[in-house]
């Protein structure tokens, strides 16, 4: 048996080591975390729908109608009528024939992998992918390539050699980085390869493109040209939970054939409610993506101003490079202590030397804590500005 504590303590002196915050009262903007009142920069709720009233309103009367536990698997007598009314709501807002749910995001990505291909076939990843989708690629014992980040060319190249069907996965909204993948590209070079296609757009469904149908609407494309579209229900719909959309026979395949969805217990039909009332928000309320927009304007400009080193993103993710995993940790301790919370992210999770504050933004800040946010950070190390 190997000495885990000597593995732990090592992980430490490499500023490597994780630890939790406890967070009191719902996801907002200001919060109490470890005891400490902090304007929060790091959730992924990003329209503020994760303690909206109407949101909340759906649930309890999700539990007033259905309980609490949905008591067996969808395949089992745990499909309740409002998952299936929201798979139906979900097809209908992103104009695909079908939806299924799954009860996260990692399970879809497991599930989707597992069921389309196995040994002999391929999958193909962007090098910057979500960790989900990695291990589903991994998982699915097909020969699994990584492509360079967003590198429709190379992808293109390794398209031409893959052996058997061939799944190409992509972030639609790069998570760590907060750029957007070029999906018209290689969406391009997959149809012309006969290979399947799946976007996972965990940081673009709800926030991106004019009606938030996420990055498709934001680059005028349909199910014709990415015919696997995933996203998850817990960052701007404020809920739990995912999906994938696609055809009729993916859908039926992916019920018959994928582990992740056959052997789990459903998520409860009341957040299956609470997700219909934020769908609903989604579409009925535009005014909550132009606030999220004004917002990441704001900050891009303060930031320009400040010349702060920030990455090539447009999207609520703005990450700062900060490079070495101790100074990014250091960063993040000093905010905390000055009211702010952004989490520092470090290998594995990013290439090495590339570890980062990351400040995701919400409809729901105000201006002034976005000017807080910069004053506080011009007082740390002048290494994040130019
Ligand atoms: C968050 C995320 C997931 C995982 O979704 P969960 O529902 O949290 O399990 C998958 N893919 C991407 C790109 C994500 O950002």
């Amino acid at each position: 048996m190997k000495d885990l504590q000597k593995e732990l303590d090592e992980r430490k002196a490499l500023h490597l080591y994780r630890h939790r915050r406890i967070s009191e009262g719902p996801q907002q903007p200001e919060m109490v975390i470890d005891g400490q009142t902090v304007i929060n920069f790091c959730s992924n709720d990003y329209l503020g729908l994760a303690n909206h009233k109407t949101v909340k309103q759906a649930f309890i009367e999700g539990v007033n109608k259905y309980g609490v536990g949905s008591g067996a698997a969808h395949l089992v007598n745990g499909h309740s009528s409002a998952h299936h009314a929201l798979e139906e709501e979900l097809a209908e807002f992103t104009g695909y024939p079908r939806t299924l749910l799954f009860s996260t995001g990692y399970m879809a990505n497991l599930g989707l992998a597992q069921a389309l291909v196995g040994k002999g076939d391929t999958v193909l990843e962007d090098r910057l992918n979500h960790a989900s989708l990695i291990d589903g690629g991994l998982l699915s014992g097909a020969r699994f390539q990584r492509y360079a980040h967003n590198d429709a060319e190379q992808l293109e190249q390794k398209l031409e050699h893959s052996k058997g069907e061939t799944l190409v996965l992509t972030d639609g909204v790069f998570s760590m980085d907060g750029d957007i993948a070029n999906v018209p590209a290689i969406a391009r070079s997959c149809k012309k390869n006969s290979a399947w296609l799946m976007v996972d757009d965990a940081h673009g469904f709800g926030v991106l493109g004019e009606h938030g149908k996420g990055c498709l609407e934001h680059f005028q494309l349909s199910k014709d040209d990415v015919p696997i579209y995933m996203a998850t229900l817990g960052k701007a719909l404020g809920t739990s939970g995912a999906f994938i959309a696609g055809s009729e026979a993916l859908i039926e395949t992916l019920i018959q054939k994928a582990r992740p969805y056959i052997y789990t217990t459903a998520t409860p039909p009341a957040v299956a409610e609470a997700t219909r009332a934020s769908l609903k928000l989604i579409q009925t309320q535009p005014e909550l993506r132009t606030r999220l927009n004004d917002n990441i304007a704001h900050f891009k400009n303060c930031a320009a101003q400040l010349k702060l080193k920030l990455a090539e993103s447009r999207t609520a993710i703005q990450p700062i490079i900060i490079g070495n995993e101790e100074d990014a940790v250091n960063m993040s301790e000093q905010l905390f202590s000055k009211g702010l919370l952004v989490t520092a992210i470090r290998p594995p999770t990013v290439p090495k030397g590339t570890a980062r504050l990351r400040v995701t933004l919400s409809a729901a800040h105000t201006k002034s804590q976005i000017e807080q946010l910069m004053e506080i950070l011009t007082t740390l190390q002048n290494k994040l500005f130019y």
